[in-house]
């Protein structure tokens, strides 16, 4: 790159720290900029205004993947319901609250709990898993990742306790959503669950993945749109990897170094936001965790489930932390973290409000 076209890209990235927003056509630019020098510019400063906010911590989140029966077909995704290769299975109340105990003396003190929209797990069992975990464990935050629901059932779930709601927006395009959704998915529904779950008073955590099939660049300039107007209180972003038993098989994955750009301008346009370090970052690259939080993520989530399941709840090909227990897992975050400069810490990591210049 000539040095006039590096000092212009310099000056985006510091327009971008200093407005904390760019033109349409300016962030296009910054994510397609693939320069080591400009990404770590724009690393750096993400990385400073992160440890203006958390300074050197990074959140964990214990997950616990409880079931991979799904009712959905969303084609990029191993788990899919059409998918009749996979071994499904499902952790019952007992499992699930034995995994938390378990993590809690490993130190975590939120809990993920994820699956596939599985319709064994009624509103009445949700609800009541979540009051016993709330009950065992008072002091920390139960997040829900369960996909879809009315809002009722939303507001009993937050009433039982749940804190916290992850549900990806997966991609703020609705042409695009539909190309990824079999037509009985609808954008307006999952779009209509976000200002729910808002709505009911949880933590919300949306995003998408990054390189999905049919994904242009156009499609996440409007998801950071989207997350500008949304303000959710997480940004759960990976990058898109291929499933052999979809009809994306073929496909290439997202590319790691847009996701990091990726983390480094959401960070920059939403400063006080959790981002989490994804493991679908850590199987595109065996470093990838740790490049997530030098770009700007403060989170991350090892795995809680029991070992005999984990190698079943899989998304996409080559998922990594499949044969590990809890305590190794955790063990090893640890030290990937450490090794960044930065430390883990045992605290709900509840996400910080600073009072915005137009409130
Ligand atoms: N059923 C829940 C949980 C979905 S799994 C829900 O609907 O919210 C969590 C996330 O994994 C999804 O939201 C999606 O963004 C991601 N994912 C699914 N398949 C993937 C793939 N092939 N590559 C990368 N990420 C994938």
């Amino acid at each position: 790159m000539t040095e006039t076209k590096m000092d212009s890209f310099m000056r985006l990235a510091d327009k971008l720290e200093r407005d904390r927003d760019l033109s349409d056509d300016e962030l296009a630019s910054v994510l397609l900029c693939d320069d080591p020098h400009f990404s770590d510019d724009l690393s750096a400063k993400a990385r400073t205004v992160r440890e203006s906010i958390y300074g050197r911590d990074v959140y964990l989140r214990g997950l616990i993947e409880f079931t991979n029966y799904c009712r959905n077909n969303c084609y990029y995704c191993g788990i899919r319901a059409g998918n009749k290769n996979v071994e499904r299975y499902r952790l019952n109340a007992e499992e699930i609250i034995a995994c938390s105990d378990q993590g809690y003396d490993l130190g975590f003190r939120t809990f993920v709990l994820q699956g596939g929209e599985d319709p064994y797990f009624t509103e009445e069992r949700i609800v009541s898993i979540v009051s016993t975990l709330k009950k065992r464990h008072p002091d920390c935050a139960v997040t829900l990742s369960v996909g879809e629901w009315e809002r009722e059932s939303y507001r009993k779930f937050y009433e039982a306790g749940a804190d916290r709601y992850l549900l990806r927006h997966e991609t703020a395009d609705k042409d695009h959503y539909g190309t990824l959704h079999p037509a009985n998915m609808s954008f307006d529904h999952r779009m209509q669950c976000l200002r729910d779950l808002r709505a009911t008073g949880y933590q919300v955590g949306c995003g998408m993945m990054v390189g999905s099939p049919g994904q242009k660049v156009e499609h996440l300039v409007r998801d950071l749109r989207f997350l500008q107007e949304f303000r959710p209180e997480m940004v759960g972003i990976g990058p898109f990897i291929p499933h052999h038993d979809t009809i994306y098989a073929d496909h290439q994955p997202g590319s790691v170094r847009m996701t990091l750009r990726l983390l480094s301008v959401i960070r920059l346009l939403l400063p006080e936001v959790l981002l989490p370090a994804t493991t679908a970052l850590g199987t595109l690259d065996p470093l990838g965790r740790e490049k997530g939080i030098t770009a700007g993520a403060n989170v991350v989530m090892p795995n809680l489930s029991p070992v005999n399941v984990r190698g079943k709840y899989l998304l996409y090909d080559n998922k990594i932390c499949t044969g590990d227990e809890a305590a190794e897992c955790i063990r090893c975050m640890s030290s990937r973290v450490a090794r960044t400069g930065y430390q883990v810490v045992q605290s709900r990591g509840d996400h910080i409000r600073y009072k915005r210049d137009h409130e």
